[in-house]
């Protein structure tokens, strides 16, 4: 194929996804991971994993191991990152903070920031008074023009301070998006904000700047509710004198009533999707498709390494994205489809192993299928086999073979009767059993014409018969094919069961 990119960038492009461990895997930063990864893939550059955990209140322990856990799990591991470091380390924010401090400091130096002593309860009236007046809530600058020995003073003492950047009046900041433009804010109405606190952590504006240039990131790409922050970071750029990365804000992603997908409203854990039995190939194309079509092919499937051929940024569709589970399945069912029998296994397992060990609901299942592939590896690939093409889920498993590996059945009276008679039924399923069992040749064939010539000497429908059979033999309406479930469980464990629907039957 031709190659179409732009050769400026080839070897050039760095590309960062920042998550904040807050959690459990959140599926938005595996839909922004998959789009840095492949961006940076296709120039031959590098994709960045850096840990913003400076906002400690929402700290939770662990989390970034699931992060690293998450983007293996997906193939998207990172080339610099907390784990596997790099010249740009550390990678993780917490572990900067005297970076920021330095940055925070230069700018009060050169008076472009300042430091604020407002207590917290000062803030909050101030809040309320916005409030009552119905204004947009801003800090008043109360700190802003102290004098110098004010401050000496204050600091000397051990006051509590937080430095906070100079917003200027009347200005027209301009934000360039690759996606939308030029967005302008008008700068009267954005706030003097806090870039470091005074525990010593940076904020998230201050931070993401200093680490974004430091780490000479190229193209910086984040969630849309950003973009309103986007002026403050622009300043910041300005008043560092550095050059901005491109910026690149994606459509946030919403429930099918168009709502934002929030923890609240839907399921937005990464975990969740993979105990449902999601393979990580329909989940990365599925997330791709939120924003993306192949331009080439228009073709809906589509592999991280196929999309690695074509993806820009400019391609991206920016109006709401609907994250529809319908069209999830529907994808995950392709993906299984696509598979080989012994591919498919694979995953069954790695499901199995892993929702048995971390899962939420579904740990008991996992531990049955682990038990049934243990027992007899052959046995269940067969059992899968006739059933690969109707499987949307992987979780779906113990409930669809499960009636392969009960010993007794619990049998549903009026799905056997079929409206006949008990006696009747028992009667035909005894004469079909004696006859199945003298056929000398097993097929497909001979078994059918058995059962329907069968049916014809008792003056049955052939469905009835053919219900009542699969009702004995596997206690469910729908099933693969009888013959060949037959032909998994074997012709002994068959007539055994046909055995035990007429004794049901009898008694
Ligand atoms: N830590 C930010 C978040 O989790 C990342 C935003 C960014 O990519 O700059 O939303």
């Amino acid at each position: 194929m031709k190659d179409n990119r732009d050769s400026k960038l080839i070897g050039k492009v760095r590309t960062r996804v920042a998550p904040s461990p807050t959690g459990d895997p959140h599926v938005g930063t595996a839909f922004q991971a998959l789009l840095d990864f492949v961006f940076a893939h296709r120039y031959e550059g590098t994709f960045i994993l850096r840990i913003e955990d400076t906002d400690r209140k929402r700290f939770v322990d662990e989390s970034e191991d699931v992060i690293f856990e998450a983007l293996e799990w997906l193939n998207l591991n990172p080339d610099e990152s907390p784990k596997v470091g790099g010249e740009y380390g550390p990678y993780r924010q917490s572990e900067r903070l005297n970076t920021y401090k330095k940055y925070a400091k230069q700018l009060v130096a050169e008076g472009k920031a300042y430091y604020c002593f407002c207590s917290s309860e000062r803030l909050e009236k101030m809040r309320q008074d916005q409030q009552a007046q119905k204004k947009p809530p801003m800090y008043d600058r109360n700190c802003r023009n102290l004098t110098q020995e004010e401050v000496d003073r204050r600091l000397a003492s051990g006051e509590k301070a937080v430095i906070r950047m100079k917003i200027p009046d009347n200005k027209e900041i301009i934000v360039h998006d690759l996606l939308r433009g030029e967005v302008k804010f008008d700068s009267n109405i954005v706030d003097d904000q806090v870039i470091l606190k005074s525990d010593g952590y940076p904020t998230y504006h201050l931070a993401v700047v200093v680490d974004d240039h430091l780490m000479e990131i190229t193209h910086m790409k984040r969630g849309e509710e950003w973009l309103s922050s986007a002026p403050k970071h622009v300043l910041l750029y300005e008043y560092f004198g550095w050059q901005m990365p491109l910026m690149i804000h994606t459509p946030t992603l919403r429930n099918p009533d168009r709502s934002k997908l929030s923890k609240r409203k839907g399921n937005t854990s990464l975990w969740y999707y993979r105990e449902q039995g999601y393979i990580k190939e329909a989940l990365l194309n599925f997330l791709a498709l939120l924003v993306w079509k192949h331009p080439i092919t228009n073709n809906e499937i589509f592999t991280k390494e196929e999309m690695m051929e074509s993806f820009e940024w400019e391609q991206m569709n920016i109006t709401g994205p609907i994250f529809d589970i319908v069209k999830l399945q529907w994808l995950n069912g392709m993906w299984i489809r696509k598979k080989s029998l012994e591919d498919l296994l694979i995953d069954i397992k790695d499901w199995a192993t892993w929702v048995s060990v971390v899962g939420k609901e579904k740990q008991e299942e996992a531990k049955k299928v682990l038990s049934w592939i243990e027992k007899d590896p052959d046995f269940f690939q067969k059992a899968l086999a006739l059933t690969h093409e109707r499987l949307k889920i992987i979780s779906e498993i113990p409930e669809l073979l499960s009636f392969y590996y009960v010993d007794k059945l619990t049998y549903d009276r009026e799905d056997l009767l079929q409206k006949h008679e008990a006696q009747d039924i028992a009667r035909i399923l005894g004469e079909v059993k004696n006859r199945l069992e003298k056929l000398e040749s097993w097929t497909q064939e001979t078994w059918e014409a058995t059962i329907r010539k069968c049916a014809d000497d008792f003056s049955f429908k052939h469905k009835d018969l053919f219900m009542c059979m699969r009702s004995a033999i596997t206690a469910r309406k729908a099933t693969p094919p009888l013959f060949e479930v037959m032909n998994v469980l074997g012709k002994e464990e068959s007539f055994k069961r046909v055995d035990d629907a007429i004794n049901f039957l009898n008694n």
